[in-house]
C-alpha cells in the first residue's frame, strides 16, 4: 500500500509539475502577446493583465487588477451592455470602444471577449483582448475622405459631362439647322444654274469640271457624264468641246493658278452659227483660287444687231465721204484763189470753214476705221521694217506743231539701228500719231512731251512710248481707256473736238500686229502710253503672214 501510495505521490507530484509548466506557459504566453490581454471575473473584476495591456492603457498590473473594467473606457453604457451580455455569451464578441489611457489620451480599440466556463457551464468570467485601431481608423478616415473627395469630383465631372452633353446637343442642333439652310440654298443655286439663260462650267483647283448646266450640254452637244470629272485635257478629246477648251487654255487663269481677279474673254462660233461670248473668272476663296467659272452667253443677235450699225456707219460715212472731199477741194479753190482773190474776212471764213470740213473728213475716217475693224476688213500690208524708219517722217511736223504750242518736245532715239518687226508702216503711223496728238491736245502751255523708242532684249520686243505732263486720266475710269467713244470727264470742257475712237483704233492695229498697248496715268501729273511689238526674224514673218 505504502509502495503504491509512494507512486500515486510521485505521480501527483510529476502532474503538479507538469501543471505548473503548463501554467508559466500559459504566462509566459499572455505576458508576451503583443495583444493587450487581461482576465476578468463574473463580477467584470480584473484578474490579471499582460505586459501589452499595461502598454497600451498606461495602467500597471497594481493599478489595474482588482478593479472594474469600466474605468477602462468612455462609452459607460457601452460597457454595461457588454457585462450584460457576457454571463449568456456563446461565441466570442468583438466591438469597438475608445479607450481612456492613464494619461487621458483617447484611443479607438476593438475590443474581443470570450465568456469563460467550467464543465457545468458555470460562467467563470471572461478574456478580454484590446487592439488599438487608431491607424486603421485613421486609414479609414482618410480613405473616406479620399472616397468623398473623389466622390465629389465625380459629381462636378459628372455635372460637367451633363452641361457639355446637353451644350452638345444644342450645337447638333444649330448644325442642323445650318445643314438644313445650307440644303436650302444649295437647292436655289442649283434651281437657278439649272434654268440659267446662259452655259455655266465649274472647274475646281486642278482644272477638272465638275459642274455643268443644260445649256452648255445644249451649246456643245454634249452631255454632262461626258465631261464631268475630266480635265481641261481630257476634254480636248471631246470633238465638240475643243473650240471651247481651246479658247479657255488661252486665259492665264487657267494656266497660273494663282489667285487672280482677272476676267479672261473670248468669241467663238458653235455647231448652231451662235456667237459665244465665253468669259471665266477665278473663284477665290480666304485669298485662294479654289476654281474658275466659265459663263457662255450667246451673243449672236448682240452681233447681228452690231453688224447692222455698222454697215449703217460703213454706208453713212462713205456717203458722206465724198461730198466732204468736194467741200475740201472747193474751199481749197477758194483760199488758193483760183477763183478770185478773196480779202481778209473772207479769207478767214474760209479758212474755218476749211478746218471743221478737214475735221469732219478725220472723224469719218476713224470712224470708218472703226467699222473696217468691227467687219474684221482692216487690211494690212505688212512689212519687215525699222520702227525708226516708220517714226522718222512723223517726228518733224509734229516737233514743230507741239512747240509752236509752248510745250517741250524730247525725242530719245536709240543711235544704234533697233531689230526689224511686222509692221503695216501706215496703220502704225496712225497709232503713234493718236498718241501724240493726245499728248499734245491734253497737255497745258509750259508742259513736255516724250516720244521713246527702245529695244527691250529680254522680251526681244520694240517698244514705243509718248509720255506728257498733261492732265492725265481720273484712276476709276482707266478701266475704258481703250473702249469706243470713250472721252474722260476731266477732258470733256477743256477740249470739245474728239471723237473717243482713237485709242480704240490704236488698240486694235497693236493687237492685230499682235503687240501689247497699255499706258499709265495719274490725273494731274501726265500720262504715258505705250505699245510693244514682237521682233521677227524673216522666217517668223513669214510664218506670221500665213497665218494671217
Ligand atoms: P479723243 O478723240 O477724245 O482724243 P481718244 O480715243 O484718242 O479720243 O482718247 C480717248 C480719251 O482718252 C480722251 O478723250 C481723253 O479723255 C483720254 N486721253 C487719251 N490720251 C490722253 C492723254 N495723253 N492725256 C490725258 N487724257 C488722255
Amino acid at each position: 500500500m505504502t509502495e503504491e501510495n509512494n507512486l500515486l505521490k510521485k505521480n501527483l507530484e510529476r502532474i503538479k509539475e507538469d501543471l505548473d509548466d503548463l501554467q508559466r506557459y500559459v504566462d509566459d504566453l499572455t505576458m508576451f502577446l503583443p495583444l493587450a490581454f487581461c482576465t476578468v471575473n463574473p463580477l467584470n473584476l480584473i484578474l490579471g493583465v499582460n505586459q501589452s495591456f499595461q502598454t497600451l492603457t498606461g495602467y500597471d498590473e497594481m493599478e489595474s487588477i482588482g478593479n472594474s473594467i469600466d474605468f477602462l473606457f468612455l462609452e459607460k453604457s457601452k460597457v454595461q451592455e457588454l457585462k450584460e451580455e457576457m454571463p449568456v455569451q456563446k461565441d466570442s464578441i468583438q466591438k469597438e470602444f475608445v479607450l481612456l489611457k492613464k494619461n487621458n489620451e483617447k484611443v479607438p480599440v476593438s475590443v474581443s471577449t470570450l465568456a469563460r466556463r467550467d464543465n457545468n457551464d458555470n460562467f467563470l468570467g471572461y478574456f478580454l483582448v484590446i487592439a488599438d485601431i487608431s491607424e486603421t481608423k485613421e486609414f479609414q478616415k482618410k480613405l473616406e475622405e479620399r472616397v468623398s473627395e473623389k466622390t465629389k469630383e465625380l459629381e462636378i465631372k459628372n455635372v460637367e459631362v451633363t452641361e457639355s452633353r446637353l451644350a452638345l446637343l444644342n450645337i447638333l442642333e444649330d448644325v442642323e439647322d445650318a445643314w438644313k439652310k445650307a440644303e436650302e440654298e444649295k437647292n436655289k443655286t442649283m434651281a437657278i444654274i439649272t434654268n440659267f439663260i446662259d452655259g455655266l462650267m465649274v472647274f475646281d483647283r486642278d482644272n477638272v469640271v465638275r459642274l455643268i448646266n443644260p445649256k452648255i450640254e445644249k451649246f456643245f452637244y454634249i452631255s454632262s457624264e461626258e465631261v464631268i470629272n475630266k480635265s481641261l485635257n481630257e476634254l480636248k478629246d471631246s470633238k465638240n468641246m475643243l473650240p471651247l477648251i481651246e479658247s479657255l487654255s488661252e486665259s492665264s487663269l487657267f494656266q497660273n493658278g494663282n489667285g487672280s481677279t482677272d476676267q479672261f474673254r473670248a468669241e467663238l462660233v458653235n455647231k448652231d452659227n451662235l456667237t459665244l461670248d465665253i468669259s471665266e473668272v477665278s473663284i477665290i476663296n480666304e485669298d485662294e483660287k479654289i476654281g474658275s467659272l466659265v459663263v457662255v452667253h450667246d451673243i449672236t443677235r448682240e452681233k447681228m444687231i452690231e453688224a447692222m450699225k455698222s454697215e449703217f456707219v460703213s454706208i453713212a460715212a462713205h456717203q458722206l465721204r465724198t461730198p466732204l472731199s468736194a467741200i475740201k477741194w472747193t474751199m481749197r479753190m477758194l483760199l488758193d484763189g483760183d477763183l478770185g482773190e478773196l480779202n481778209e474776212d473772207q479769207k478767214g471764213l474760209v479758212k474755218k470753214t476749211y478746218s471743221s470740213n478737214e475735221r469732219m473728213i478725220s472723224l469719218i475716217n476713224d470712224l470708218l476705221n472703226v467699222t473696217r475693224i468691227e467687219e474684221g476688213r482692216y487690211l494690212y500690208q505688212l512689212e519687215l521694217s525699222h520702227i525708226e524708219d516708220v517714226v522718222a517722217p512723223l517726228i518733224e511736223s509734229y516737233k514743230t506743231e507741239v512747240e509752236r504750242r509752248g510745250i517741250k518736245f524730247n525725242i530719245n532715239i536709240p543711235k544704234k539701228k533697233t531689230p526689224k518687226i511686222a509692221v503695216d508702216a501706215e496703220k502704225i503711223t496712225l497709232v503713234i500719231q493718236n498718241f501724240i496728238e493726245n499728248a499734245m491736245k491734253y497737255t497745258n502751255q509750259g508742259g513736255v512731251m516724250e516720244l521713246n523708242i527702245s529695244y527691250n532684249k529680254e522680251k526681244d520686243e520694240i517698244e514705243v512710248s509718248v509720255k506728257d505732263s498733261g492732265v492725265g486720266i481720273p484712276k476709276d475710269q482707266h478701266g475704258r481707256v481703250f473702249t469706243k467713244f470713250f472721252r474722260a470727264k476731266n477732258i470733256i470742257k477743256m477740249e470739245t473736238e474728239g471723237s473717243g475712237l482713237g485709242l480704240f483704233i490704236c488698240k486694235n492695229i497693236v493687237e492685230a500686229h499682235k503687240g501689247r498697248v497699255w499706258f499709265e496715268s495719274e490725273e494731274g501729273v501726265g500720262s504715258t502710253f505705250y505699245f510693244s511689238l514682237p521682233v521677227r526674224s524673216q522666217e517668223e514673218f513669214d510664218d506670221f503672214l500665213k497665218k494671217l
